[in-house]
């Protein structure tokens, strides 16, 4: 996958460490891949909450002034892709604001199906919004709540809110982890010595040196201050709809989430390719990087060799511009290249991940081809991607879908390939080790597992004529 699909966002946050920011900077670090809009860090030093926040990736944002600002026992931070709200300064994480209990911070990880009635509800009530997320709304939620204790308004604000949605808050003296009752986004709870963290990969505690503890489960809430770690479980256990799209695609391979490890189980997509869509072949080739998994799977499966067909340009940053008028340079050529003394002459099976806009597929395949490929057979890890995702991922739109304009048996013809083979629903199930039954799978199926309210968008927030829900979107 090389399209402009967009990941969405990463935590992590730390309790009982003299160096909190430091090793959030750290987690950030190794969640860049969740996000490259913004980033930002908000620590306590048991007395105020201090926040350091900005536009770009981690390793630009964050100077060694910004840990003097920041130093403190405990830390959150977020890394940014706008899924709802405009990318901008007001709207990168942690969001701090001051309240009638005192100071707190959010971060959050997800999207809100039900953002745009409760902030106009909240807002009705006089609510005054500082940013266009729907993270903000469950601060106003918080405000709202006459309940003395913070952890029992806390529950009560998230019952409110609808979607998806892994949440970070910080306050002077405690952080505090929150999944939704779904569990769309992963959280995973940590432990560095006698540090409790979150992140929402284990990549990032693998770079700390923290040991994995386990996922924060769905519907659960995990407060940590100086008397240690509480948990409960703050709302009614409903179907599990992990998103199997993290596993697939947006998850780092080196993570466990989920209860898979992410390397294997594409591994496992890969191998099932090779029992639903197997073909004669000299070589397997991945689409760099993250195909390779999936790639190795084919491989293992197949018998087929493995080889590099394609060499990726790793410093090709998002904010690439093009200084020559039209398309002299596609942007698959500046991100890629074939390799000629690999490919010519072979019959070749290209594993990619996934196929969105199918705005780059093309130039991929006729880039194995003007290589001297013989043969090219085009196998994807997972199904057509046929409705949009309202959870967090900025997906296109129904009709913007390759799957949706060009019928299956025309697939093959309009990326130029030989043949071509998607992973079926049923395929995809079964390569997951835990819950096969748990995950959200509705941008493959349409059925969505929690309503989507019409106006749910990246816009809804900001635009008055807000464009409507798909029929599909709606169960
Ligand atoms: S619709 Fe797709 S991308 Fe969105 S949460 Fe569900 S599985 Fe993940």
């Amino acid at each position: 996958m090389s399209e402009h699909i967009k990941e969405f966002c990463g935590l992590f946050g730390i309790y009982g460490t003299p160096d909190a920011a430091k090793h959030t900077y750290y987690g950030l670090y190794a969640l860049q891949h969740r996000g490259e809009e913004g980033a930002g860090i908000a620590s306590t030093d048991g007395a105020t909450i201090r926040d350091f926040r900005g536009m770009g990736q981690v390793g630009d944002v964050f100077t060694s002034d910004s840990f003097e600002v920041l130093a403190g026992h405990a830390a959150i931070g977020h890394v940014r892709y706008s899924t709802t709200g405009s990318n901008n300064i007001t709207n990168v994480q942690p969001i701090v604001v001051q309240y009638s209990r005192g100071e707190i911070a959010v971060a959050h990880n997800g999207n809100l199906v039900n953002a745009q009635p409760m902030r106009s509800k909240l807002e009705s009530r006089g609510s005054i919004f500082r940013t266009t997320t729907d993270s903000e709304i469950v601060l106003h939620l918080l405000a709202a709540s006459c309940q003395a204790d913070w952890l029992e308004a806390l529950a009560n604000s998230l019952n409110e809110i609808k979607g998806a949605f892994s949440l970070l808050f910080i306050t002077p003296n405690e952080i505090v982890g929150v999944r939704d009752p779904n569990g769309f986004r992963p959280l995973m709870l940590g432990k560095l010595k006698d540090s409790y963290c979150f992140a929402s990969e284990t990549c990032a505690f693998d770079l700390i040196g923290a040991e994995v503890i386990r996922e924060v489960a769905p519907g659960e809430l995990i407060s940590i201050n100086q008397s240690g770690l509480t948990s409960r479980h703050y709302a009614p256990p409903v179907r599990h709809a992990r998103c199997i799209f993290e596993l697939i695609y947006f998850a780092r391979a080196d993570s466990v989430i989920f209860g898979e490890h992410v390397h294997l189980f594409r591994q496992r997509l890969g191998r099932q390719l090779v029992k639903e869509h197997g073909v004669d072949a000299d070589i397997v080739v991945a689409v760099p990087h993250s195909a390779t998994s999936a790639a190795i799977g084919y491989h293992r499966e197949s018998g087929i060799p493995l080889e590099q067909g394609f060499i990726a340009n790793n410093y090709m940053g998002r904010t690439f511009i093009q200084p020559i008028q039209g398309k002299r340079h596609e942007y698959v050529n500046i991100k890629l290249n074939a390799v000629p003394q690999v490919l010519k002459g072979r019959k070749v099976v290209v594993v990619d991940d996934s196929i969105v806009r199918g705005t780059t597929t093309a130039g991929k395949m006729r880039m194995l081809r003007k290589a001297g490929a013989k043969e090219i057979h085009l196998r994807i890890s997972c199904p057509p991607h046929r409705y949009p995702c309202y959870y967090g991922i900025d997906f296109a739109s129904c009709e913007e879908l390759i799957a949706n304009k060009v019928p299956p048996e025309k697939m093959a013809e309009f990326f130029e390939v030989d043949s071509i083979g998607y992973l079926s629903i049923e395929g995809m199930k079964a390569c997951a080790e835990c819950e096969p039954d748990g995950f959200c799978m509705a941008c493959f199926d349409g059925k969505y597992p929690v309503h989507v309210t019409e106006g749910t968008g990246k816009w809804s927030l900001e635009m008055p004529h807000k464009p409507k829900v798909p029929a599909a979107a709606k169960h």
